[in-house]
């Protein structure tokens, strides 16, 4: 509206004063309201806008070449910040900012700032492998520990099944991933080198946030965790300082892939007891959608069974979990054909 009213009266006035090389009554307007200090705001003086772009030709900081940039120019309604003291003057009125940098430039900045910060994330990802690598639980002593040691001319296919299940499991989505359940009549083929194998690949190859430090896995052995789990009834007048079942529980709770080795090799003084500790863990992996690799060398199913140890239902739901597939190790020992005592 005032635009409107400006240029009707202007429409009558300007052209005479410009040709008597006058400013315009609008002009005049414009510099004492400046000079004031006074704010223009959009609805009272669209014509001053705080800041206008346009493209033009600029000159790289870099390397100097002109490229198609943009230019800025702000416009001030009152002196900016650094111009107190100076004696305010008309220039401080406005500022030109010009692009300095052209988009090839731009282009191998980024580039080089992305490799860096990538090199110090790796950096700090080799420090969080070791220590996962030490808290996850992984027995210690054995010879072979990663895929690349496995002798491949034996156990070609759970070799590959176990490598394949370590290369998809994903650290950042594991929720939905299978699990997978591993079986060998005899001790000593190779499950729990597999396992530590598998530990070891998802570790080794993981690239994520190096921020995020919780480590993804959790290895325990069925028997120790039973036996801790049962520790927890027992505890006497320093009850305060030991461990409780919740603490064993929270400890495996959320955990990315939890790995139960020799599930079964206890011989259980209750099946009661072990039906209720992996009753609950699978439950709680169902109910997290997270998955769990166990070894056991018991049948799924008859005396002294899979099902006896955790329940039929528990049973159920791993092999669930595991989209009814099992692997089955057989043969000669492992230890033998390496001759690991
Ligand atoms: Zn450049």
């Amino acid at each position: 509206m005032v635009e409107q009213e400006r240029n009707s009266s202007g429409n009558n006035e300007e052209p005479e004063a410009s040709r008597l090389g006058m400013e315009s009554v609008g002009d005049i307007l414009r510099r004492v309201q400046r000079n004031r200090g006074g704010k223009f705001s959009g609805q009272t003086s669209p014509a001053q806008p705080s800041q206008e772009t346009r493209a033009e030709e600029c000159e790289c900081d870099t390397c100097h070449e002109k490229f198609p940039g943009e230019v800025t120019t702000y416009y001030f309604t009152s002196p900016p910040a650094y111009a107190y003291g100076t004696g305010w003057r008309e220039d401080f009125l406005s500022r030109e900012v010009r692009s300095k940098e052209c988009p090839k430039c731009r282009h191998a900045r980024e580039e080089e700032d992305r490799r860096q910060e990538e090199e110090e994330n790796e950096v700090h990802r080799v420090v969080i492998r070791a220590k996962w690598r030490k808290v996850c639980g992984l027995p210690s002593g054995l010879k072979c520990t990663r895929f690349d040691d496995f002798e491949p001319a034996y156990y070609r296919s759970p070799l590959k099944l176990c490598r394949d299940y370590a290369k998809n499991f994903n650290v950042g989505t594991p929720q939905g991933t299978p699990s997978l359940l591993m079986y060998s009549s005899e001790p000593g083929v190779g499950k729990t080198t597999l396992m530590v194998c598998i530990a070891n690949y998802i570790i080794e190859n993981w690239r994520g946030d190096p921020h995020d430090t919780t480590c993804p896995i959790r290895f325990e052995s069925g028997p120790g965790l039973v036996r801790r789990i049962r520790a927890t009834y027992n505890l006497g007048p320093d009850r305060d300082r030991h461990e409780r079942e919740e603490d064993v529980y929270a400890e495996l709770r959320g955990v990315k892939l939890l790995m139960l080795d020799d599930v079964g090799k206890e011989q259980p003084q209750s099946y009661r007891f072990t039906q209720e500790v992996y009753w609950y863990i699978i439950d709680e992996r169902v109910k997290a959608g997270l998955p769990v690799v166990v070894s056991s060398k018991l049948e799924m199913t008859g005396p002294g069974s899979l099902e006896e140890l955790m329940t039929v239902d528990a049973v159920d739901r791993l092999f669930g979990m595991c989209r009814g597939q099992r692997v089955n190790l057989g043969g000669t020992s492992y230890r033998k054909r390496k001759l690991i005592p």
